[in-house]
C-alpha cells in the first residue's frame, strides 16, 4: 500500500503535488485556507479536511506547501504534531528553516525542509529535470523517500535543516545572474540582422561550454589571465555603448574583476572572497 500523505496548501505548486500523489495511488488528505481550491481535487479522489489540524491528524507524513514561512506557523498553530513527519516545501531562508526545525522538533515532530527546483508543469512528469533538495532529518528522508520521489526527484543536501534552502537560494541566484547576462546579450542584438532562434542556440551552447570551464576553475589562469580579461571587458563596454544598451546588468561583475586585479589576485576564487568581504 502506498504511504498516506496529508498536504496543506493548494496553490499552483500544492495542486501539482496533489495530482502527482493521487496519480501514483497515494491516499491523500488536503487542506487549503480557501476551501474552493480543494473542490477539483476532491472530485479526483482526495479527502478534503475542514481544518489544518484535521489534515495533520489524517497522516503520519505531513507536507506543507504554503506561501511563506510565516503562513506555516499560522496554519499549524493548533495542530498536534506529535509523532508526525513534517516536510516543509515552503521557500525560505536557511535560518528560517533551522528555526522551523527547532519549532517542529519542540512539538514532537521529525522535520525535513525542502527546496523545490521545479515549476508546477514539471511536477509528476518523469525526467522533467525537476527535483527537490531536502535537508534535516535523514531518518524521515529515508523512511518516506518513495513518496517524496513521486512529484519530482529527491536529493538530500545535508542534516543541517538550512542546507536545502541554501542550495535552493544559491542555484536561483546563479540562474538570475545568467538570465541577466542573457538579457544583456539579447539587448545587444535586438533590432540587428540577427536571427533570434539561431542566436538563442549559439548563446545556450556557449553558456553550457563556458559554465563548465568556469566551474572547473579554468576560466582564469595562464591561458586567460585576469589582466587580459579586464582589458577585454573594456571592449565589451564599448560594444554595449555602440549598441545603445544600458551596461547596468554586466558592469558590477566587470568592476569586481577590476578590483581583484587591482589587489594583485588572478583567480576566480578571489572574486568570491571579495564578495564575502563586504567591509
Ligand atoms: P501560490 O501563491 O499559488 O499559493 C499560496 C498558497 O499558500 C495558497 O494555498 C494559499 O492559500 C496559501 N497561503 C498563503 N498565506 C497563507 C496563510 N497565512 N495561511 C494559510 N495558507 C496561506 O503559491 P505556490 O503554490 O506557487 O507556492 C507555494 C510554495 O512553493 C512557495 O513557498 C513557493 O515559493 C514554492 N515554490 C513555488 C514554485 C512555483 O513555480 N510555483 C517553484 C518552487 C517553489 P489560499 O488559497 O487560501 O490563498
Amino acid at each position: 500500500a502506498r504511504t498516506p500523505v496529508a498536504l496543506l496548501g493548494l496553490g499552483a505548486m500544492g495542486t501539482a503535488l496533489a495530482r502527482a500523489w493521487l496519480a501514483a495511488g497515494h491516499p491523500l488528505t488536503v487542506w487549503n485556507r480557501t476551501p474552493a481550491r480543494a473542490e477539483a481535487l476532491a472530485a479526483e479522489g482526495a479527502v478534503v479536511a475542514a481544518t489544518a489540524a484535521d489534515a495533520v491528524a489524517a497522516a503520519e507524513l505531513v507536507v506543507v506547501c504554503l506561501l511563506d514561512d510565516a503562513s506555516v506557523g499560522t496554519a499549524l498553530a493548533d495542530a498536534d504534531l506529535t509523532g508526525k513527519d513534517l516536510v516543509d516545501l515552503v521557500t525560505g531562508t536557511p535560518s528560517e528553516a533551522r528555526e522551523r526545525a527547532r519549532w517542529a522538533e519542540g512539538r514532537g515532530a521529525r522535520f525535513l525542509d525542502g527546496g523545490i527546483m521545479a515549476v508546477p508543469p514539471m511536477i509528476g512528469v518523469p525526467d522533467s529535470g525537476g527535483y527537490v533538495f531536502y535537508s534535516g532529518s535523514r531518518a524521515l528522508f529515508d523512511r518516506h523517500r518513495a513518496a517524496l520521489e513521486v512529484p519530482a526527484g529527491a536529493r538530500f543536501a545535508g542534516t543541517d535543516p538550512g542546507a536545502a534552502a541554501l542550495h535552493d537560494g544559491a542555484l536561483l541566484c546563479a540562474m538570475y545572474g545568467l538570465f541577466a547576462g542573457m538579457t544583456h546579450a539579447f539587448a545587444l542584438v535586438e533590432g540587428e540582422d540577427v536571427d533570434r532562434a539561431a542566436f538563442t542556440s549559439v548563446l545556450t551552447e556557449w553558456l553550457g561550454a563556458m559554465t563548465a570551464v568556469h566551474a572547473a576553475g579554468a576560466a582564469a589562469g595562464p591561458a586567460s589571465p585576469l589582466a587580459m580579461q579586464v582589458a577585454a571587458t573594456a571592449t565589451l563596454l564599448r560594444t554595449t555603448e555602440e549598441q545603445g544598451v544600458d551596461p547596468g546588468l554586466v558592469q558590477p561583475y566587470f568592476r569586481l574583476m577590476e578590483r581583484q586585479l587591482a589587489r594583485g589576485g588572478d583567480e576566480a576564487a578571489g572574486l568570491v572572497s571579495l564578495l564575502r568581504d563586504r567591509a
